[in-house]
């Protein structure tokens, strides 16, 4: 018996969900999940939602079927929910919390107290689609279940990099690719490709970027302005912290993304020993030790401040 067998039970209702702007571990576990659940317990009837999926990962089978909106009759036997560290960040989905007789938390994250009834966090995994990989039985994984694995893997590893890559990752990539994925369009198309857009945003980010606490800190942050002057989304700002985190001497590098007028979406990445993830849960966030994130309120400038301090005693 597969361990998923075992956390789902009896249940004959499942809604499966992630965090709220989902990115390629949350789509890439929960369809991966959606799909195992799908072609191997057709006695289970499962429903997933997700917030808007960006169009990138429209490569994944059966991705159309996700619902965006919960609806507010139904009921559930179990609500799984992957890659999500509170249950605050959960989607729409969230609604389901209540009303679900189980709740089953699929998780990485450090900051993650373990808000359902069963719990598999493994803080230690590059992702949640690696702790889910664990759960199925590895025989019954098909080509379309890999795809969406081997996605969500290989963005939180940064394409098997980060140092959240352990030999199991790379065990599990391994076994994907043998189910006959399309790796390498896989990582160029959801991974790497950007739009002109994204590239100009980088660009303007990059250029415009300060260093601080005598250099061992780089910030860079998108201006409402830019927003309609580049003509972007929060979404086109994927991996710029990545690539800020790369400046050389750096112990921590911070991305600043205008949700409101004076609200921040802070995203926060870390070199050596530095923990982010205390940072960030200092204003409400979490996230893992080299990666984390919280959302700030006041001007560009009081927010650095904020995000400096707390910072600077992380580094003492
Ligand atoms: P991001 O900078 O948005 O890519 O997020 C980095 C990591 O921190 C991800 O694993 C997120 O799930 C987590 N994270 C980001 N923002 C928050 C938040 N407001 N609360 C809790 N966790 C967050
Ligand atoms: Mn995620
Ligand atoms: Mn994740």
């Amino acid at each position: 018996m597969a361990k998923i067998d075992e956390l789902l039970g009896n249940a004959v209702t499942v809604a499966i969900a992630g965090h709220i702007s989902p990115d390629g571990d949350c789509v890439g576990s929960c369809m991966g999940m959606y799909l195992y659940l799908k072609k191997n317990r057709p006695d289970i009837q499962a429903d997933i939602y997700l917030e808007e999926v960006r169009d990138v990962f429209n490569y994944i089978a059966c991705v159309e079927e996700v619902k965006a909106q919960a609806d507010p009759e139904k009921v559930y036997d179990c609500l799984l929910v992957s890659d999500t560290s509170s249950p605050d960040r959960i989607g729409a989905a969230g609604k389901y919390l209540d009303t679900a007789r189980e709740v089953v938390c699929i998780d990485h994250h450090i900051t993650n107290e373990g808000f359902g009834g069963k719990n598999v966090i493994n803080a230690r995994a590059s992702s949640a689609s690696e702790v889910v990989c664990g759960l199925l039985d590895t025989e019954r994984i098909d080509k379309d279940m890999a795809t969406a694995l081997y996605t969500g893997i290989i963005h939180d590893s940064g394409v098997l990099q980060y140092s959240n890559t352990s030999p199991d990752t790379l065990r599990m990539a391994a076994m994907l690719i043998d189910k006959g994925i399309h790796f390498s369009e896989i990582i160029d198309r959801s991974f790497y490709e950007k739009t002109f857009a994204q590239n100009r945003i980088l660009g303007k980010v990059l250029e415009t970027a300060q260093m601080y606490l005598g250099g061992q800190v780089i910030v860079g942050a998108v201006y409402p302005e830019d927003v309609t002057y580049y003509g972007i989304d929060k979404k086109d700002t994927d991996g710029i912290v990545s690539q800020l985190r790369l400046t050389r001497g750096i112990k921590a590098a911070v991305f600043l993304y205008p949700l409101e007028k004076d609200v921040f979406k802070v995203s926060l990445r870390a070199n050596g020993n530095t923990d982010v993830s205390k940072v960030a849960s200092v204003f409400g966030g979490g996230g893992h030790i080299k990666a984390a994130g919280c959302t700030l309120y006041g001007s560009a400038k009081e927010v650095k401040e904020k995000l400096l301090e707390e910072l600077a005693k992380q580094m003492d």
